[in-house]
């Protein structure tokens, strides 16, 4: 099929939640993407930082092939030497010593804000509140919209669930003041990703560990973005020196293949008990497959540390084409993931790029957003602000 028939199909049986999209696109090789008229595009957005590994990547490839021709799925009935096995290599990776995995990350987040709940509920001292961000984003299901900090993403969808309360990112004090005895935990994503690449001022998530530490509560790090080599160390809380008690992954975990975990300390593993959270997919031998041979590919020698090198070289251009082009309010961002705030929004920026063959997106609604998987090379993001430049000429910007 042709773009134009596969958007008349959509168009004909696909609830509108997505709006018009711009492309169909049918085969991946690495940055590369190629779209249903064969038309050829370098891809800096991943699939939304998913597919950190770029497309189709060998080893990814291999393991989705050898899993599929043992086992797909058995249920959580039965252990899953596979998902026994990512937790372990996770575990080596980061302070996170117990393990609940799932297929995405709303789910993610939900195993996260339940086994919060759970934990201060079995010690017998309730704390059903989570502070989260202005800004933030957790998630579609109900709980996570709540989480989220961002009354567009509530509207229609009322009542909310009960027990979560919002302060602005980087504001020390006001989270102080929201942190009652009836809160339980903070959730924070390092870096804020959908609400437009915002960086944590400097010495906020160390202030933010050492103020959940005073009042002896967790803190929760929804790293669904951020993780996996996307802003240049595995995770990124792992760059400021501090630890969550808690810590979500999803996107970048099986480079494609649907997955989401809840990491925990030891400690607040005792929240759940057999019987307390489930998911029938959760874990199964295919996805664990795909994440084992990604987190081994992303943890190789040398591999996050290209990445990083790529990344800041990038982030220097842009800030030498900023410099030059007076609508460009700030460019922002860590590793490889980068937001260009503008004074006006970006769509018709983002159609020009596509149209010049550069896959990007936003990040709300004058941020725009390079997530490009972790694999490109400095020549093709120097292309990228070749283009970018080109674009901006032409829009006058
Ligand atoms: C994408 C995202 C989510 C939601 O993940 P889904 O897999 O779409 O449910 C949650 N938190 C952050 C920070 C995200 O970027």
């Amino acid at each position: 099929m042709n773009t134009a028939e596969i958007q008349a199909l959509n168009d004909a049986c696909i609830i509108n939640t997505y709006g018009a999209r711009k492309l169909a696109i049918a085969r991946g090789e690495g940055a590369t993407l190629w779209d249903a008229d064969g038309r050829e595009y370098l891809d800096c957005f991943a699939g939304i930082a998913v597919c950190n590994l770029g497309h189709c990547h060998p080893a990814v490839t291999e393991a989705i092939r050898d899993q599929a021709g043992k086992l797909l799925h058995v249920s959580n009935l039965y252990y899953i030497e596979q998902q026994a096995r990512l937790a372990q290599l996770l575990s080596q990776h980061c302070f996170a010593q117990k393990w609940f995995f799932c297929n995405g990350g709303a789910e993610a987040n939900e195993a996260a804000i339940k086994i919060t709940r759970r934990y201060w509920a079995q010690k017998g001292t309730p704390k059903p509140h989570i502070v989260t961000a202005d800004q933030s984003f957790h998630g579609r299901t109900m709980a996570t919209i709540t989480a989220t900090g961002q009354p567009k993403y509530h509207q229609g969808f009322e009542p909310m669930v009960p027990g979560f309360r919002y302060v602005p990112f980087n504001d020390l004090a006001a989270l102080e003041a929201a942190i009652t005895p009836e809160v339980g935990a903070v959730m924070l994503e390092p870096i804020q990703g959908e609400g437009g690449v915002r960086m944590p001022a400097d010495g906020y998530l160390r202030a933010v560990r050492e103020l959940c530490d005073a009042r002896g509560i967790l803190l929760i790090f929804d790293e669904v973005q951020t993780g996996l080599g996307r802003t240049g160390p595995l995770f990124a809380h792992q760059d400021f020196g501090i630890q969550p008690d808690i810590m979500t992954l999803a996107k970048g975990l099986a480079n494609g293949v649907p997955i989401g975990a809840m990491g925990c300390t030891d400690e607040v593993a005792q929240g759940f008990s057999p019987g307390a959270h489930a998911c029938t997919f959760g874990g199964n031998p295919l996805s664990c497959a795909a994440a084992l041979a990604t987190l081994e590919t992303l943890t190789g020698p040398g591999f996050l540390d290209r990445a990083k090198a790529v990344g800041n070289s990038f982030m220097d251009q842009l800030k030498a084409l900023a410099a030059e082009h007076p609508q460009i309010v700030e460019v922002r961002g860590k590793g490889l993931m980068i937001g260009v705030e503008f004074k006006e929004p970006v769509a018709p920026l983002i159609t020009r790029m596509i149209e010049s063959g550069i896959i990007c997106g936003p990040a709300g609604p004058n941020v725009l957003r390079f997530l490009p998987p972790l694999i490109v090379t400095e020549e093709q993001m120097a292309r990228v602000v070749s283009v970018l430049a080109a674009c901006l000429g032409e829009l006058g910007w």
